[in-house]
């Protein structure tokens, strides 16, 4: 079982107390390195979500001010890097990544904390610099209200940061439900939050089985957004079930990101980069590349300078310094990469090289893999497959490059290596994707807005983009 300073309550949190602790209904969660139980929590249910939704829809009403807010974002940010070996750990336990990525993130999502805070001022009441019709209006930046946050496993702290700093700081009440398999990160996070002593309900946390929670959110008249990061599935059932109450929704759904290296890019740089895109998170992001498109004519090339990178990729246990492979996240992830690889090897693809796993790992392993000479109608060509794969797809022009690229319904990252200045803005002018990365594999920033287009959903996160969808703008005319 996992022991931390940060998780000493293993439960929820609603209205400022520690709830749950008690229930008989329970959930486990496991370290996938090691299939090692590092805690049992209590599952919540709806009683507990509408009491959450209840504190929040209080709390945010009774708002303080812009400063006070922007103190709050900027206590959390500095507590966020005062604990980040300890979150680190806690990512790492339960998620699997390596612990540098872990420090990585705990880093990345305290800069969403920061961001918000240098943004607030962006809220303050805008007068209209004339009269209009003889009265004064004013533009006022309200809170959405009570929100929903609905996280992912794959990032456990970064996907709320990049929801909660802003949520917070427009001024609204907040109810969190992270993923089952890897809540112990938020628990932590709310640890922090607790010493920090925010007014009870504006911050509020439930864990459990996501379907009664989830409706809770969906359906009670007191929750006006839901941010959700997760599945086209489940993104498509919160747009069903909220048609009915007209919520407002922001939706970071799938990816199935293409890579695409044109026969003038610097192959190089393409590669690591692409190792470094890839495989982080053991290829389980939204927007790591899965579609790699790659010119004719140095397809080759590439494929072999990918070849040395895969084959020496260490695999092991996150908490392994020499770790730069993870586990996936359970058993039904590995089951669906080697699905995707037999599907691509039956459609013509061949295996040109593997890492080792080796034999004393218990976990939930699967060995980084190239292929290439990916076929069209390969699975792996529509479905993101979540996994340490990479597959090449070869092609001929810059017309077709564009035509895989878009052919999916997703359009969230692309990427494109190419040292064609006047082809850099043709090609990502064409692209369908919110993210659209030259000669880098980089994905988003606190800075910049971050969302999809097509399938991949709606709604922005980072920017000031990402701030104003917690708003409301209500103008106030003065006669
Ligand atoms: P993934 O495929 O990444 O696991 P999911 O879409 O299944 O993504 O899960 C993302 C988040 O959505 C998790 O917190 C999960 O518990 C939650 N979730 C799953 N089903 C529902 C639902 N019906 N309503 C609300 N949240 C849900």
């Amino acid at each position: 079982m996992v022991q931390s300073h940060l998780l000493q309550n293993l439960c929820g949190y609603i209205d400022g107390q520690w709830v749950g602790a008690a229930a008989s209904k329970t959930f486990e969660v496991c370290n996938p390195a090691t299939g090692d139980l590092l805690a049992v929590l209590p599952n919540l249910g709806a009683p507990d979500t509408r009491a959450a939704v209840v504190a929040a829809d209080r709390a945010w009403r009774d708002f303080p001010s812009l400063e006070t807010r922007e103190g709050w974002l900027m206590a959390i940010h500095d507590a966020l890097l005062r604990e980040k070996q300890e979150l680190a750990r806690i990512i790492t336990l339960e998620q699997g990544k390596p612990l540098k990525e872990s420090l990585v993130e705990v880093d990345y999502s305290a800069g969403f904390f920061k961001f918000f805070a240098s943004q607030i001022h962006n809220l303050a009441p805008s007068p209209l610099g004339e009269k209009i019709r003889g009265a004064s209006w004013t533009v006022h930046h309200r809170p959405a209200g009570a929100v929903g946050l609905i996280t992912p496993w794959n990032f456990p702290l970064a996907m709320l940061a990049k929801k909660f700093p802003a949520a917070l700081a427009a001024g609204c009440g907040i109810v969190t439900k992270p993923a089952d398999l890897t809540p112990l990160t938020t628990i932590a996070l709310w640890h922090i939050l607790d010493g920090l002593k925010l007014p009870p309900g504006v911050a509020n946390l439930v864990i459990g089985d996501a379907a009664p929670i989830g409706d809770v959110l969906c359906t009670h008249p007191a929750v006006r957004l839901i941010s959700f990061t997760g599945s086209t599935e489940v993104g498509r059932t919160l747009i069903k079930t909220t048609a009915p109450h007209i919520k407002r929704l922001s939706l970071e759904l799938g990816g199935n990101a293409p890579y695409i290296v044109m026969d003038d890019a610097d192959l190089t740089a393409a590669a690591d980069a692409l190792m470094a895109n890839k495989f982080r998170c053991a290829g389980q992001t939204c927007v790591c590349a899965n579609r790699i498109l790659v010119h004719a004519a140095v397809a080759d090339r590439f494929a072999s300078e990918m070849a040395r990178r895969v084959s020496a990729l260490r695999v092991g246990n996150g908490m392994d310094a020499s770790t730069e492979i993870g586990p996936l996240i359970n058993r039904a992830a590995v089951e669906k990469v080697a699905r995707h690889v037999e599907d691509a090897m039956a459609c013509g693809a061949k295996r040109v090289a593997q890492a080792s796993v080796d034999a004393s790992l218990t976990g939930t392993f699967y060995p980084p893999t190239l292929l290439d000479h990916l076929a069209e109608g390969s699975a792996m060509q529509q479905e993101e497959t979540f996994g340490p794969i990479v597959a090449i797809r070869r092609f001929e022009t810059e017309a077709e490059a564009v035509a895989l690229a878009n052919s999916t319904i997703y359009g969230l990252a692309a990427y494109l290596f190419t040292a064609d200045v006047s082809r850099i803005e043709r090609m990502s002018r064409q692209l369908s994707f919110g993210h659209v990365a030259v000669n880098t594999g980089t994905g988003p920033t606190p800075e910049a807005p971050f969302g999809g287009m097509k399938q991949s959903g709606y709604g922005r996160e980072g920017g000031i983009e990402g701030l104003l969808e917690y708003c409301e703008p209500q103008t106030v005319v003065v006669a």
